[in-house]
């Protein structure tokens, strides 16, 4: 229904304040995730269609900006933030193009299966910031943990994302989900940090599902949360967490319990640096101790070092109707 193509906006760690666009009907998509929050995709594709006329689309977002604008609110970016896979909508591009004409900034979020297209990649190459789903890099870890089409092949996707990271202007995100006993060992997590090594992302986000996926599964725990970022971190310049607390590493409150559970939220503390912040904020151990045994914080290990990281927030099941 065109009525809830656009939503928000919302407040978003990595966009700010961002109004959602949803130009795929439920639920499109070129892989069937285990994790997906949406449920298993229900019309699995590769072809581009045309879903919505995109000037209606258009004039959808202008309205709402125009409302919020009024409300002295502001937007930070509009983001194709979908029901399925947004480039498979035919008129991606377009929509991008009118809708920045309107002098807002445009983001999409996408599992890059399509990237191999000349026309896709054209189409992603007009939003001004882009973030690219990377789960593995092994054929036989991907189709367990993206269930793509059978039409698809993770050599030939590989090479459409780094043909366009080659030559996208605007910021490149990157995204991997961790999911336990299937794309959380070590050498995995090597293989995708040395490929997205090559596409230089602006960030690389490392993920956890944050509601309820589409088959019983467990995130990654926080071992091996903590373990996937050092791995990244050695190959990659900014890496973060995503794992449904919207912390800030970067703005002191001057209270340091939530400096400490803002930063671990983001990225893992040494135990150095842990210590050297209560050291100047005049504050003892014991602090770390209370976030400890309140579940809030919790002390994992990596090649004999210590880190202290947010504890992973638990989803509970919808029980079934
Ligand atoms: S790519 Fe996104 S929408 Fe498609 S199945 Fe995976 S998580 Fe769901």
């Amino acid at each position: 229904m065109i009525s809830s193509i656009v939503y928000g906006p919302v407040p978003s760690r990595r966009l700010g304040r961002s109004l959602g666009i949803n130009n795929i009907p439920p639920k499109r998509c070129s892989y069937s995730c285990v994790y997906c929050q949406l449920g298993n995709t229900t019309n699995m594709q590769v072809e581009r269609e045309i879903y919505y006329d995109s000037l209606e689309i258009a004039r959808r977002v202008e309205e709402r900006v125009k409302h919020i604008r009024e409300n002295g609110e502001t937007v930070d970016y509009v983001t194709f933030v979908t029901d399925g896979e947004p480039t498979l909508d035919i008129n991606l591009g377009r929509e991008i193009e009118v809708l920045r004409a309107m002098g807002i900034k445009i983001a999409v979020i996408t599992n890059a299966s399509l990237t191999w297209r000349e026309d896709v990649r054209r189409d992603l190459q007009k939003a001004d910031w882009v973030s690219i789903k990377v789960d593995s890099a092994t054929p036989g870890v991907w189709s367990r943990i993206n269930r793509p089409h059978g039409a698809l092949r993770l050599d030939v996707i590989l090479e459409g994302v780094t043909s366009f990271a080659q030559t996208f202007k605007g910021i490149l995100a990157t995204e991997t989900m961790l999911i336990k006993g299937i794309n959380d060992d070590i050498g995995e997590m090597g293989q995708v940090a040395d490929f997205l090594k090559k596409l230089e992302p602006d960030m690389a986000y490392l993920a956890i599902p944050t509601r309820p996926p589409a088959e019983q599964l467990e995130p990654a725990t926080e071992q091996i949360i903590n373990a996937a970022y050092q791995i990244f971190a050695e190959r990659l310049s900014n890496v973060e967490y995503l794992i449904g607390y919207e912390g800030n590493a970067f703005a002191s409150t001057g209270n340091v319990v939530e400096d400490l559970l803002s930063i671990t939220a983001v990225h893992p503390m040494r135990e150095e640096a842990v210590i050297e912040m209560l050291r100047k904020a005049k504050t003892g151990w014991n602090i770390i101790e209370e976030l400890t045994e309140d579940d809030k914080l919790t002390e994992t290990e990596y090649q004999g070092k210590k880190f202290y990281m947010r504890k992973l927030p638990r989803y509970s099941r919808r029980v079934p109707e």
